[in-house]
């Protein structure tokens, strides 16, 4: 066997062994940016976002309001107002 077919074997077992462990790391990279995810926001908490101005809330600091069988989430008390009296002239 000469020297360049040796070459090109490891070459083919590298490309055979990149693509055998290539789903176990796009696993891991997942695992990662989530991590990374809740490295970003301090509180381990679920973020929701606030329907008046957008802004995204962790669940448990935001202002809750029982609308139509559903918990809408706000940033503030004034979003939460702002947003009773938008749909209140709306229905
Ligand atoms: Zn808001």
């Amino acid at each position: 066997m000469s020297p360049i077919k040796l070459v090109v074997l490891a070459i083919l077992f590298y490309i055979a062994y990149r693509l055998l462990t290539s789903g176990k790391k796009k696993d891991k990279a997942e695992n990662l940016s989530a991590s990374t995810e809740q490295d970003s926001a301090p509180v381990a908490d679920v973020l929701v976002e606030d329907p008046v101005c957008r802004k995204l809330v962790p669940k448990q600091q935001a202002v809750r309001l029982q609308h139509k069988e559903k918990i809408v989430y706000f940033c503030s008390e004034a979003c939460c107002d702002r947003f009773v009296s938008q749909e209140g002239e709306k229905v």
